[in-house]
């Protein structure tokens, strides 16, 4: 490599792999490889630094420096030219290192007599794991042919890295992955899981990077390349009438698998003696680098889907699949980048628990997540490169902290905290059959939010005396095509007979705002959460309104049927939708289907404009049901997916009670029947003020209700009207403070 041939460093590389395949220890391969580095590059010095935590490099192996400064030489990220080198992944090659830009000098290592310094990052698919150095005394810069060489070679060494390579004595010689990690994310699901990582997605295990003979390779390449390319042209030509965003990542793909700058240099990287799947791992590696340094959205997005076709590349080539023969642990705690919902109901209540790099609190996974009632965090930066699978995890959807192969001691502290959760868990079961009534004798209504057929079980389970929200929509966001109305007949059937007699409140689809379906035409707007969204869309679109109706009606086959409209911001638009189920069932008798037994329609209270609404309406609506997620957010003007603002109003602030009081006063005027099913309903403190306030009936995760019912039973209503009357007069903010003082003092 002196003379910058390639065939020398093709040598080296061969001579790497028999270093791979040799039975050495961790420590003796490693002081093996920088010797022949520095032999084969004719520098005096060839060292390797690799992570022992994600902030401090040590030297692991050096030949040429003292060996006595192995295992004590450290620096932080960013510290001297090395730690440089690991923090902006970039190399650094300079004839004159001690005038270089943030050098620092380490007496320990004897490393004052060198003058050139080049380094080269050590990186796999965007995971740093160390650098590689080589100096020497002539004050030289190293020619490009040697630093694409190093490069080359650093790659390998990622690569035996990732295979264990150098495991062995010293926690520096364990690979990143190896070690403990706590990482936080955004909490999407409550409860806490311990289990063994399962990789919805699990990267490809690259075991060949060097090869014998390049021309293989390159044919290799060149017909997995191939194969991409005809991939990729017919998923576009399926996707023609299809999305345009989609389209536009397709387009993307194919700028890129006929990029003639890709290929180029996947060709050189084999020419230098590495593997097909090696040279595309190299320059996978170099986007993720680069996408970590890229603020425009735009070429992030770009980078990304490289990524994501090399990712389809390897697979090719590797001929692993997503199913690379790893069977499922009977604790699987899945890890992914993101997951679609169908996917994840595929996994169903096998898993433990969830952990996403991306996802959001209200994406469509997530709400299938919450129905399963299966612990997740979302925005958990850096989970799938540092998770491999098999490995130990604890995910805390509390919290959203995931401990990542924790220690001893914060396994135990988990346990503790699983085993007090399981001891409530109990104590809620050994109330389910018991009715809920206050300390002073008010009878209150729990039952449960549904959507998915996973739901149903839960009926039983949690106690509930019903289902207060059937939220139709997951129905159809889980979908890739618009359901039929057979199999909505069917499902809705379903529902109803699991439910055994009690009551179902079907809530007409509420699309838009955060819920779009992937098959319906996506209006661009400027403000989703106030625009074309549930019943509004609905009255736009009345064929799917009826055809949803119908589907009611049928599956209802005689039975009782409760409907509930959503979004509901004027009486007119309740009107008008009443209009619609009328005419319905009158279609429905011409053409000779049994009619439900009975016939509730109620809607729901989401906006302040309907409280405020002619008392006509109250007296016509056979049921009004608070959807205090979307009440809270238009009442305090706060997104409720925004993580800035969204925890900012507290539902006990006495502005809101207060408003909640007037819907009931109106509701009782009328004889109204009222409930909540707002997540608040589903918080034991909120559920009780919520009651206290003159809410009969609360809908609410099934989960929730034994806290709920525990707390219910325990309280005296009347006590906690005038707690909360008290701080209203005291002029506080929220009653919260006050009704804790309370509850404390109960214990
Ligand atoms: C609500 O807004 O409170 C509600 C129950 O409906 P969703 O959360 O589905 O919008
Ligand atoms: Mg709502």
């Amino acid at each position: 490599m002196a003379d910058g041939t390639e065939s020398e460093s093709r040598k080296l590389l061969r001579r790497l792999r028999e270093e791979m395949a040799s039975e050495a220890a961790g420590q003796e391969r490693l002081d093996r490889i920088t010797h022949l580095i520095a032999d084969s590059m004719a520098s005096e010095v060839c060292s390797i630094y690799l992570f022992r935590d994600s902030e401090t490099l040590e030297l692991c192996a050096t030949e040429g420096l003292a060996p006595e400064s192995v295992h004590k030489t450290r620096m932080r990220m960013g510290e001297g030219l090395v730690g440089r080198v690991a923090m902006y992944s970039k190399v650094i090659n300079t004839p004159d290192a001690p005038s270089a830009k943030g050098f620092r000098y380490m007496p320990e290592t004897g490393e004052e007599r060198y003058s050139s310094f080049l380094g080269i990052p050590i990186q796999r698919l965007g995971e740093k794991l160390g650098v590689l150095v080589v100096q020497s005394r002539e004050a030289r810069e190293f020619s490009a042919d040697e630093v694409y060489a190093l490069e080359v070679v650093a790659m390998v060494l990622a690569e035996m890295a990732e295979l264990g390579a150098f495991v062995g004595e010293g926690a520096a010689l364990s690979p990143l992955h190896q070690q403990s990690v706590v990482l936080t994310g955004g909490p999407a699901q409550e409860g806490s899981a311990e289990g063994h990582v399962w990789l919805h997605e699990p990267r490809v295990v690259v075991t060949n990077p060097i090869a014998e003979d390049p021309h293989t390779e390159l044919e290799r390449l060149s017909e997995a390349v191939e194969e991409l390319r005809v991939g990729v042209d017919k998923m576009l030509e399926m996707s023609q009438d299809g999305d345009k965003e989609q389209l536009q990542v397709l387009e993307a793909y194919r700028m890129f698998a006929n990029s003639r700058g890709w290929m180029r240099r996947m060709e050189e990287d084999i020419s230098r003696g590495l593997s097909a799947e090696a040279a595309v791992e190299k320059e996978q590696s170099q986007a993720r680098a680069r996408m970590s340094q890229v603020s425009d959205p735009y070429l992030r997005e770009r980078l990304a889907d490289l990524d994501d076709l090399s990712n389809r590349l390897l697979r090719i080539l590797t001929g692993q699949g997503n199913n690379i023969g790893a069977e499922l642990p009977p604790d699987p705690i899945l890890v992914a980048r993101n997951i679609g919902p169908g996917d994840l109901l595929e996994y169903g209540r096998a898993l433990k628990g969830i952990v996403l790099e991306e996802g959001s609190v209200g994406s469509h996974a997530t709400i299938v997540a919450r129905a399963l009632a299966i612990p997740l965090v979302v925005h958990t930066g850096r989970i799938t490169t540092e998770a491999l699978n098999g490995d130990h995890i604890l995910v805390d959807g509390d919290q959203g902290v995931v401990h990542l192969r924790p220690e001893d001691t914060v396994v135990g502290a988990f346990r503790d905290k699983m085993a007090m959760q399981a001891k409530a868990q109990e104590r809620y079961a050994s109330i389910r059959e018991t009715l809920t009534e206050t300390r002073d004798g008010h009878r209150i209504n729990l039952v449960m939010n549904a959507g998915l057929m996973a739901d149903l079980p839960s009926l039983e389970s949690s106690g509930a005396e019903g289902v207060g929200l059937f939220r139709t929509e997951l129905q159809f966001l889980i979908r890739n095509q618009m359901p039929k109305r057979q199999e909505l007949v069917a499902q809705y059937a379903r529902v109803l007979d699991a439910a055994k007699g009690k009551r179902v409140v079907f809530r007409t689809l509420d699309i838009g705002s955060d819920k779009v379906l992937p098959y319906m035409k996506h209006v661009a707007e400027p403000n989703p959460a106030l625009g074309w969204r549930a019943i509004r869309v609905g009255l736009d679109k009345r064929g799917v309104m009826r055809m949803q109706l119908q589907a009611l009606i049928r599956a209802a086959n005689g039975r009782p049927l409760t409907i509930m409209f959503p979004f509901v911001a004027q009486a007119e638009e309740f009107h008008a939708a009443r209009f619609e189920v009328d005419k319905t069932i009158a279609r429905e008798k011409r053409l000779g289907h049994a009619l439900p037994e009975t016939l509730d329609v109620g809607a729901m209270l989401e906006t302040p404009s309907l409280a405020f609404a002619p008392q006509k309406f109250f007296d016509e609506v056979g049921f009004i049901s608070v959807g205090g997620n979307d009440l809270k957010q238009f009442f305090f003007a706060a997104d409720r997916e925004n993580e800035l603002v969204r925890r900012r109003y507290d539902t006990l602030n006495v502005s809101f009670l207060t408003f909640i009081e007037r819907i009931v006063e109106r509701c009782s005027i009328s004889g109204t029947p009222l409930s909540f099913c707002g997540e608040d309903a589903g918080r034991p403190v909120e559920a009780l003020c919520l009651a206290a306030m003159g809410m009969r009936t609360l809908s609410m995760r099934p989960a929730s209700i034994g806290p709920v019912k525990s707390l219910l039973l325990r309280s005296d209503l009347g006590e906690i009207r005038k707690i909360i009357s008290d701080a209203r007069h005291r002029g506080e903010q929220s009653v919260r403070p006050a009704v804790m003082e309370w509850l404390r003092n109960q214990t």
